[in-house]
């Protein structure tokens, strides 16, 4: 029996997960799938009243005993630091060595586009290498605090980070015939880190003749995305150009509320996340949209081994949506728990009528 780790969190990551977990447990017992849910209290308030975030016993357990994770956001303005945050996320993406942040981007209607143009079907899915780039925490500060402040933050790229990820991308390219995959870099200005890329991406793609394969400048990149994202499909890039292009896809097909991630390290681990955070704003307001963690269910679903179940969760979201059962963010009026129990009610007759 798969057994889930949920890790509701902070802020809406609490009501989001709540939400999804009701869609996960409707589909698992129709399914007869049995999957297993555990709440991990891991976040702010423990941090707070005990001063610890997860211990290496914690770790363990994650990756002996889960099939998977879900989590719903860490982030609380009484810990300016995010330091659980930080102890909790990046340490399960590093030790767990979840070297693929996969974010899928579609617009599942026209209108949730900010771009004027109809961009109905538009599907961007982004690879982000998640375990090397400006995000290891290598560098220094020296003469901190004084005129001469230096600081450094070092740019870590391995032949075999860069390959995995840049494999990963064109295999999911192959798998769900997709004909194009983009490499994006800035090789033309940082010359050593790019220069691998660029010579890993061109290697690894001549082994996938029958998918096309073109690089853009990140400047280019977030230019074209605006002007023309129809032209893309699958993305693949450094952690750091990989954040903030997925960011950008994110919003042009509809925003945060409704975008889910996974963390994966191939048949190994994985960690399903919204992308957003823990909104402290609209946090106890009921207003929380919970489609990212519940699409991130369906990427969980997926990743079970239940592809059929996974595409029901994505075509409940979708119908939601279609039937006005939106919250505030995407101008309805909808609450966060309207939403879940619509989309519960929707796949309880889905599966009733076969
Ligand atoms: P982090 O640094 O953890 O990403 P952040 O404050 O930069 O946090 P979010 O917590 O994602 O970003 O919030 C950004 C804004 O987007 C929030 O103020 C909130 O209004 C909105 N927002 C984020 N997620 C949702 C959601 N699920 N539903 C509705 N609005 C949301």
């Amino acid at each position: 029996m798969p057994r889930i780790a949920l890790i509701p969190g902070d802020g809406i990551g609490k009501e989001v997960v709540r939400e999804a977990r009701r869609v996960l447990e409707v589909v698992s017992e129709a399914e007869k799938a049995g999957v297993a849910c555990d709440e991990l209290a891991y976040g702010a308030e423990r941090f707070l009243r005990d001063g610890v975030t997860i211990t290496d016993d914690e770790f363990a357990a994650i990756e002996s005993e889960y099939d998977a994770v879900l989590l719903g956001a860490l982030g609380d303005p009484r810990v300016p630091s995010n330091q659980h945050a930080k102890d909790i996320l990046l340490g399960m993406r590093f030790r767990l060595d979840l070297y693929v942040n996969f974010r899928p981007c579609s617009l599942l209607a026209p209108e949730l586009s900010p771009l004027s143009r109809d961009l109905s079907g538009l599907r961007l899915e982004i690879f982000r290498e998640n375990t090397e780039g400006e995000y290891t925490g290598m560098g220094g500060s020296l003469r901190k605090h004084t005129a001469d402040e230096v600081a450094l933050e070092e740019n870590i790229a391995t032949r075999m980070g860069v390959e995995r990820i840049v494999t990963a991308a064109f295999e999911y390219a192959r798998a769900q015939r997709r004909t194009r995959v983009t490499l994006v870099d800035k090789s033309n200005v940082m010359r050593h880190v790019g220069g691998l890329w660029r010579r890993v991406f061109e290697e690894v793609g001549e082994t996938f003749p029958e998918i096309e394969r073109d690089a853009m400048y990140v400047d280019a990149m977030a230019m074209d995305l605006v002007r023309r994202p129809e032209r893309y499909q699958v993305l693949v890039a450094s952690n750091l150009f990989g954040d903030i292009i997925s960011d950008l896809a994110a919003e042009i097909t509809g925003g945060l509320g409704l975008a889910p991630s996974a963390n994966i390290h191939p048949g190994k681990h994985a960690l399903f996340e919204p992308v957003h955070g823990s909104a402290p704003d609209i946090a106890g307001t009921r207003t929380a949209n919970p489609l990212g963690a519940i699409r991130c269910v369906g990427l969980l679903l997926d990743h079970l081994g239940h592809p059929e179940a996974g595409a029901r969760v994505e075509a409940a979201a979708v119908a939601s949506f279609q039937a006005g059962c939106r919250t505030p963010d995407l101008g309805g009026d909808a609450s966060t728990e309207d939403v879940g129990t619509w989309i519960v009610e929707h796949l309880q007759s889905d599966y009733a009528n076969g």
